[in-house]
């Protein structure tokens, strides 16, 4: 199968990545895309050029994807100014038929930044039209509509999880390719005085307990139509 984070930034796989390594090691083709250009990510930095900015979060995001010999599509919309537009509707359809997307992973529809709830949006809608003819782009249309979950937010919102997938043996691999984005280990660490070690083993223990293992990852399917299968999906 072939198997797509679709994230407002770089560094939003951090919910999913555990995941995707699985879904490789039985064989799964692995894509990234980000919807915004990760410009504005530089808390440490916040003078940085919206150029330079750019260059190093695409640079950060092209070493973790080549690692797991995944293919990373950037649409570089500006980041924290994420809008929905006609435009951008198509860019999204055909970065996801040129992915032949048949697992999805997004954002939560309520999260603390505006970029990833509009993302979360703009995967609903554009996964159904990906399926269909009517909006014609560079690459023929999905045979069907993928298979998608959405990651916890962060912050204090209601989630509830219904699936959770045992990442135990991955949970070292995720933190190590996440630190591939060094500006945003540097930039957590003044923002929230923490970096990906934490950011990672803190909730996946959490779920981890729940589920009855070290480390999870949870998900919540994406309620919608043809999003929900009726065959087994992840690892
Ligand atoms: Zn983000």
């Amino acid at each position: 199968m072939n198997v797509v984070s679709i994230m407002a930034h770089q560094d939003d796989e951090m919910r999913c990545l555990g995941t995707m390594l699985k879904c490789r090691a039985r064989g799964d083709r692995l894509a990234f895309i980000t919807l915004t250009d990760g410009s504005l990510g530089f808390v440490q930095e916040p003078t940085i050029s919206r150029a330079k900015a750019t260059e190093i979060r695409q640079r950060e995001m092209d070493a973790l994807a080549s690692e797991m010999d995944a293919t990373y599509l950037n649409l570089r919309e500006l980041d924290e100014f994420l809008y929905d537009s006609p435009e951008l509707r198509r860019r999204l359809i055909e970065a996801i038929r040129a992915t032949r997307a048949d697992v999805v992973f997004t954002h939560y529809h309520e999260d603390y930044n505006q970029d990833h709830v509009t993302t979360s949006l703009l995967v609903r809608h554009c996964l159904m039209q990906a399926a269909l003819p009517v909006i014609p782009t560079a690459s023929k249309p999905l045979p069907r509509v993928p298979a998608a979950f959405l990651v916890p937010p962060h912050g204090a919102f209601e989630f509830a999880p219904s699936h959770f997938v045992d990442i135990t043996e991955y949970e070292a691999h995720k933190v190590r390719l996440l630190q591939r984005h060094q500006s945003q280990e540097e930039a957590m660490q003044q923002a929230v005085n923490a970096g990906f070690e934490q950011l990672c083993h803190r909730p996946d223990a959490y779920w981890g307990e729940q589920a009855g293992c070290a480390f999870a990852e949870c998900f919540v399917p994406l309620r919608s139509r043809g999003t929900i299968k009726p065959y087994s999906v992840l690892p």
